[in-house]
């Protein structure tokens, strides 16, 4: 079983719908510990996605989630657009060429897009940014790809993972971003990002999983 292009391109038009109704709930996390942007950020980001996605439906892989990255950095400000941005640039730098993705080149694709994050960002796991939905959620994939097990398991594996790795920034205290200048204030709260980013994992689980 395999991602092809067209499921690709599902998953960015689903995610951009996801994203645009989860608008209010990630601008009131946000408003918690940043500065209440985090919603409208994504929702504009992925607005301006969809407006490139006709344009290029019949391209590769590697060229869609480029376009959906560069779409994103160059509309996106703060901290959530430079990062999504090289998410989606780096799983487009391994995914050039190819029509369609096995559970080893999706792994392949989102372990590069979430290196990424980190080598911009410099979060580490624990400090309550999108790594600690990311992270664990390559982790999943990983794992799942050296027990050879079902592309579709490993999908719903990652997604799992994300929503406990999002779940556990709730009590962390932020070390990286706006939230850390509240210090132990930002705690008890859960962070946008990794919330942004278990809806994105999530969709994939959801679109791509046919059973
Ligand atoms: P801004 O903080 O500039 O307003 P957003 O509100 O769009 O940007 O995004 C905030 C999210 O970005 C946070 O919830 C956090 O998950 C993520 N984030 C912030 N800084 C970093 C970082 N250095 N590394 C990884 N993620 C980060
Ligand atoms: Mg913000």
């Amino acid at each position: 079983m395999a991602i092809s292009r067209d499921e690709v391109l599902v998953w960015i038009k689903t995610c951009a719908a996801v994203l645009a109704e989860n608008c209010a709930y990630l601008v009131e996390l946000d408003a918690a510990i940043g500065d209440a942007d985090h919603g409208a950020n994504m929702d504009r980001g992925f607005r301006a996605v969809m407006d490139k996605m006709s344009g290029i439906a019949d391209q590769d892989i590697g060229t869609i989630l480029k376009t959906v990255g560069m779409t994103l950095v160059s509309t996106v400000g703060g901290a959530g657009g430079p990062l999504y941005g090289t998410f989606f640039l780096q799983a487009g730098m391994k995914t050039v060429g190819k029509m369609e993705m096995n559970l080893d080149e999706w792994t392949a694709a989102l372990g590069a897009a979430v290196d990424g994050v980190i080598a911009r960002g410099k979060a580490e796991p624990g400090d309550k940014t999108m790594v600690d939905a990311l992270s664990p959620a390559v982790n999943a994939l990983r794992q799942a790809s050296l027990a050879n097990g079902t592309l579709a398991q490993a999908l719903k594996d990652s997604a799992q993972a994300a929503k406990i790795g999002m779940e556990a920034t709730i009590p962390m205290v932020a070390r990286k971003g706006r939230a850390s200048y509240l210090g132990e204030r930002s705690a008890g709260h859960q962070d946008p990002g990794a919330t942004s980013s278990y809806l994105l994992l999530k969709t994939a689980a959801e679109v791509w999983v046919k059973d």
